[in-house]
């Protein structure tokens, strides 16, 4: 059940505990994919997971402004700090357990999200009212060249978002991108913001994408996600 799209007394109704919370960012991925890929990918990672689970599962709407200041030189990009982040997502998590669905898998599309959701769920499930755990779709999937705006997440956004992807632009992104995240010496990464690596943005050579490879890795994100929210369940 879509919270967005239901009615107070139809949410009122539902009999489950649980809870699905995408959360994404706002945030440039390269020349050839939209601001919105991480929200875009969480979202549909939630709403796959929802689809194919046997249980009735409440799927929250989308926080779209996440923990992206690194990507502060391209146009469009959106942030907040990481307590802005943590207070906000920790005080919707706490609103979604007042009406009793207290067990919440926060499905996140943004790897800036990553320490700062371990951060507020690890707190919501010591001293809150709820139990909560950060599912990041592109950590349970087979997706060792990930990079950013590179083959995994514009593979998946062929599948889920077809329209969105400027296939004419690919060529463009491998070119001016970097090969690998960030400026590393000596283990230590000397770069904060994204521009100081890649000229447009990108990280990875999105040509490698597909959308068969898309269709393949939502199915494995649906999967992972549908064995978590069993273990959740139960817990
Ligand atoms: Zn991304």
């Amino acid at each position: 059940m879509h919270l967005r799209e239901t009615t107070w007394t139809d949410a009122e109704a539902v009999d489950t505990d649980i809870a699905l919370l995408p959360v994404g960012s706002t945030e440039q991925h390269g020349p050839h994919a939209p601001l919105g890929t991480d929200a875009l990918t969480a979202q549909a990672v939630a709403d796959a997971g929802a689809d194919a689970s046997d249980r009735e599962v409440i799927v929250a709407p989308p926080i779209n402004v996440g923990v992206a200041e690194e990507h502060r030189d391209f146009a469009g990009t959106l942030w907040v700090s990481e307590e802005t982040f943590r207070e906000y997502v920790r005080e919707t998590i706490d609103s979604l357990a007042h009406h009793g669905w207290d067990r919440v898998v926060v499905v996140n599309g943004h790897g800036g999200n990553v320490d700062p959701l371990r951060e507020l769920c690890a707190r919501v499930s010591r001293h809150g009212d709820a139990y909560a755990v950060p599912f990041t779709w592109f950590d349970a999937v087979d997706a060792p060249d990930m990079g950013h705006g590179g083959p995994v997440e514009t593979s998946l956004l062929q599948h889920s978002h077809a329209g969105l992807v400027h296939e004419d632009r690919l060529e463009e992104a491998t070119e001016g991108g970097a090969d690998r995240w960030g400026e590393w010496v000596s283990g230590v990464n000397l770069a904060y913001d994204t521009a100081e690596f890649s000229e447009n943005g990108t990280v990875g050579d999105p040509r490698d994408g597909s959308a068969t490879r898309g269709e393949r890795l939502l199915d494995e994100a649906s999967d992972a996600l549908g064995a978590l929210l069993d273990r959740v369940a139960e817990r």
